[in-house]
C-alpha cells in the first residue's frame, strides 16, 4: 500500500529553497566528502589546525558548518527555520556543544536549552526541543554512576545537579506544551541515561507524550528493551514515546569493545540493524507508541509511511514523527512533508569549535560516495542539470 502522493525523486520540491549557487556549493562539498581517502585526511587536518589553534574558523564556517548547522546563536539560525517552514518542516533547535566538562558549562547550556524550549512554546515552525544529557552533566560521571562505582561527595552532589537540570528541562517542557527528545549517546553512558528518562515519562507523560526518550537500534538489545519498556508503560500507566535512529557511535562502540575485551553491543552486520529499525517501527505502530523516526534511510521511511496507511493512521498523526538531520536528505524531508507527513529536522547550532564533533560525525557518514549517502550527491546532480535544461 504505497502513498502514491509520496516520490522521493522529487527534486525540484527537495531543493526548492535551494539558489543555483547554493546547489554548486553543496556539490563541490558532497563531492569532496565523498573521497574516503580525501574526507579523513580533511578530518585530520581540521582537528590538528583546530589543536594548534589556527584560525580555520572561517573556512570550516562557510563549508561544512553552513551545510551542516543553522549558526552559531539562536538569532542566526532563524533564516534557516523559515525556510523549513515554507517547505512545511518543522525545525529541532540541537545546540550541538560537546565535549564540556566544567560545571559553568553545563550550567551555560542549560540555560540555552530552556531558551530552545520556549521558543518552541512561541514559534509553531519549531517542531520538538532536543537535547544530550552529556552536555548537561559530566559524561565520567554519568560512566561511574552505569559502573556502580562509589562516588565522592562532590561527584554525589555533582550527579543531583544533572538530575535536577534534567528535571527542570522536562518540567518547563511539560508546563509550556513543547515536546522534548533525549538524545541516545555511548553504551557505557546510557544505561544511566535511559534510567534518567525514565523516571521523566513517568512523570510527564501521565496524559500524553512530552518526553522521548531514544533507542539505538544498531544495539543487539534495544528490541528486546523497546518491547520491556512498553510493558512497564502499560503496568505503570504512562505514554511512551521513543525517538528510533539506528546509532551514531558504531565505530567507537567496537573499538572499546575490542580494546576492553568484551563482546560488541553492536549487531554484526547492517542488514541485522536494518531489520531490527523496522521492526521497532512496526512495533510502535502497531503498539501505540508516540515515535519520532530519525532516520535517512529510503526504505524505512517509506515502510513507515507503509504501516501507517496499513493501521489507519493519517499522515498528520500526533503519533508519528519523521525527522532527519539539517543539510542531509533533503528529497525525503521535504516530500514526506508535501504528502501531509509530520516532518521536522534537528537545526544544529553553536559555536563553531564546540560543533566540530557533531561535524566530524556528518563528514564521516557521508564519505561513502557508494553507500546510502552517495545519493545525496547524485540527487543535487540531477537538480543541478534539471534547472539548466
Ligand atoms: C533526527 C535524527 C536524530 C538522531 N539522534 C540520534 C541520537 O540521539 N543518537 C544516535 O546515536 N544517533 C542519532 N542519530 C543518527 C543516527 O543514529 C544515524 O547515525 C544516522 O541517521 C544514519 O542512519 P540512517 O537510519 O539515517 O541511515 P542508514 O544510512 O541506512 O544507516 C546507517 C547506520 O546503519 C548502522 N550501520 C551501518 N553499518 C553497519 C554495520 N556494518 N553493522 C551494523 N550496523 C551498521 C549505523 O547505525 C549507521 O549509522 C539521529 C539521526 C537523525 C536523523
Amino acid at each position: 500500500m504505497i502513498d502514491k502522493q509520496l516520490s522521493f525523486g522529487d527534486t525540484s520540491n527537495a531543493f526548492s529553497g535551494k539558489s543555483a549557487n547554493e546547489l554548486r556549493k553543496m556539490n563541490f562539498l558532497f563531492t569532496l566528502m565523498g573521497v574516503p581517502e580525501l574526507a579523513k585526511v580533511g578530518i585530520f587536518l581540521i582537528k590538528t589546525l583546530l589543536k594548534l589553534n589556527f584560525p580555520i574558523k572561517k573556512i570550516v564556517k562557510i563549508t561544512l558548518f553552513k551545510q551542516f548547522c543553522g549558526g552559531e546563536s539562536l538569532e542566526e539560525c532563524m533564516i534557516i527555520i523559515n525556510k523549513l517552514s515554507k517547505g512545511g518542516i518543522k525545525s529541532i533547535l540541537d545546540y550541538s556543544v560537546e565535549g564540556d566538562s566544567e560545571e559553568k558549562d553545563f550550567v551555560q547550556n542549560a540555560e540555552i536549552i530552556e531558551r530552545t524550549i520556549a521558543l518552541g512554546a512561541k514559534d509553531k515552525a519549531i517542531g520538538f526541543a532536543v537535547f544530550k544529557i552529556t552536555s548537561i552533566g559530566s559524561a565520567a560521571l554519568l560512566e561511574k554512576i552505569q559502573n556502580a562505582a562509589a562516588l565522592s561527595e562532590r561527584e554525589s552532589m555533582a550527579f543531583e545537579r544533572i538530575q535536577y537540570r534534567i528535571h527542570h528541562l522536562c518540567e518547563m517542557a511539560f508546563n509550556l506544551d513543547v515536546k522534548i527528545l533525549i538524545d541516545a549517546e555511548e553504551s557505557w553512558i546510557q544505561n544511566t541515561i535511559d534510567d534518567l528518562i525514565l523516571q521523566m515519562m513517568r512523570k510527564f507523560n501521565e496524559k500524553k507524550a512530552v518526553v522521548y526518550t531514544t533507542m539505538q537500534l544498531y544495539k543487539k538489545a534495544s528490541l528486546h528493551n523497546l518491547q520491556h519498556l512498553k510493558e512497564l508503560s502499560k503496568i505503570e500507566a504512562f505514554q511512551l514515546a521513543v525517538k528510533l535512529v539506528r546509532g551514531a557511535y558504531m565505530e567507537k562502540e567496537r573499538e572499546r569493545a575490542k580494546l576492553l575485551s568484551y563482546p560488541s553491543p553492536i549487531h554484526n552486520d547492517k542488514e541485522a540493524t536494518d531489520m531490527a529499525f523496522n521492526e521497532a517501527l512496526e512495533f510502535c505502530v502497531k503498539n501505540n507508541i508516540s515515535v519520532c523516526a530519525g532516520s535517512h534511510n529510503e526504505k524505512s521511511n517509506l515502510f513507515l509511511t507503509y504501516l501507517m496507511k496499513e493501521n489507519n493512521i493519517p499522515a498528520s498523526s500526533d503519533m508519528i514523527y519523521f525527522a532527519q538531520l539539517y543539510g542531509m536528505s533533503d528529497h525525503i524531508s521535504f516530500n514526506l512533508a508535501k504528502a501531509g507527513y509530520n516532518v521536522s529536522k534537528y537545526l544544529p547550532f553553536g559555536p563553531v569549535r564546540s560543533v566540530m564533533p557533531y561535524l566530524f560525525r556528518r563528514a564521516e557518514e557521508n564519505k561513502s560516495i557508494t553507500g546510502e549517502m552517495g545519493r545525496e550527491l547524485r540527487l543535487i546532480r540531477e537538480e543541478l542539470k534539471r534547472r539548466m535544461i
